[in-house]
């Protein structure tokens, strides 16, 4: 199983409309896969189309150790599956800060469910608390969503230097794999300039030896789409919602590049957008 947090400790780049539209966009090329909702606004278990009621089993009672995953587990679609989010994970940070070994609680939930799934695609809250430690501590890879914006790279190194800690103390095979550009304005000298200093940041020579030095900025950038952004209201992927978007278009590429599958068609928007 292939295990990918989807983080950035600002809210709005992108995680969520991430984590369900590439888990989706995997799941329709016959993989399985699972995403799991850390994030107590739950934006990604309502994108799937699941609403768990107040009190109902959430992530939260297998991270509080009263449910197991299975008990919370959630078909979400074909190949598809959900453990959902509830907003009382909001309670979590406080009700875990005494527990000996509480950022190991979902890597050992996850353990029994290791051969169930080809991919596990968590949805990170935007913050780098315990939450978001339970993540890192069970995945293999750390995907990086960021938005063009002149503070992309602002507040970076915090987030980077808590996957390099995570990384010697609990789980050492942990990388930050790939940086996605999303709500890309094509065609914006901003969205080019910010697309180069991401290019440089990460192809420097100078950060080997970090868990993010191989990180590879994918070459699909999601262009702004209103589509995506209707999408979640329906409790529907973009592919459900509007398979022939921009935003279909642009995760299916991106589904394509995280597989190593190699582009359909180069994204015309992205070349443009660097001679802007
Ligand atoms: P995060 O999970 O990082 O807070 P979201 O994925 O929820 O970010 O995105 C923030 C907002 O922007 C949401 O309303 C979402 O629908 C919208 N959005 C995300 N990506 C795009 C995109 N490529 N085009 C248009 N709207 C987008
Ligand atoms: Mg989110």
């Amino acid at each position: 199983m292939r295990s990918i947090a989807i983080l950035n400790q600002k809210g709005g780049v992108g995680k969520t409309t991430t984590a369900v539209n590439l888990a989706s966009a995997i799941a329709r090329t016959g993989q399985k896969v699972c995403v799991v909702d850390l994030d107590p606004q739950a934006h990604a278990s309502l994108h799937l189309g699941i609403g768990v009621a107040s009190g109902s089993e959430s992530i939260y009672q297998v991270l509080m150790g009263d449910a197991s995953l299975a008990d919370v587990c959630h078909k979400a679609g074909d190949n598809l599956w959900c453990i959902p989010a509830h907003l009382d994970l909001a309670a979590a940070e406080m009700e875990l800060a005494g527990e000996v070994g509480r950022e190991m609680i979902l890597r050992d939930a996850l353990e029994a469910h290791e051969e169930e799934y080809d991919y596990l695609i968590i949805d990170c809250p935007p913050s780098l608390g315990v939450l978001t430690l339970n993540a890192l501590a069970c995945v293999g890879e750390v995907f990086l969503p960021l938005q063009p914006h002149f503070l992309a790279l602002h507040g970076l190194s915090k987030l980077l230097r808590t996957v390099d800690i995570v990384s010697k103390r609990i789980n050492p095979t942990l990388r930050l794999s790939g940086v996605v550009l999303c709500l890309f304005e094509s065609g914006t000298r901003l969205a080019g300039e910010v697309a180069g200093d991401v290019h440089e940041f990460f192809g420097q020579g100078a950060t080997a030896g970090k868990t993010w030095s191989e990180a590879e900025v994918f070459q699909t950038r999601i262009r702004r789409n209103i589509r995506l952004a209707e999408a979640p209201s329906f409790g529907q992927s973009i592919f459900e919602y509007d398979p022939h978007s921009n935003g279909a278009e642009d995760y299916a590429n991106l589904a394509r590049e995280v597989m190593g599958l190699g582009l359909v068609a180069e994204d015309p928007a992205s070349t443009v957008a660097e001679t802007a």
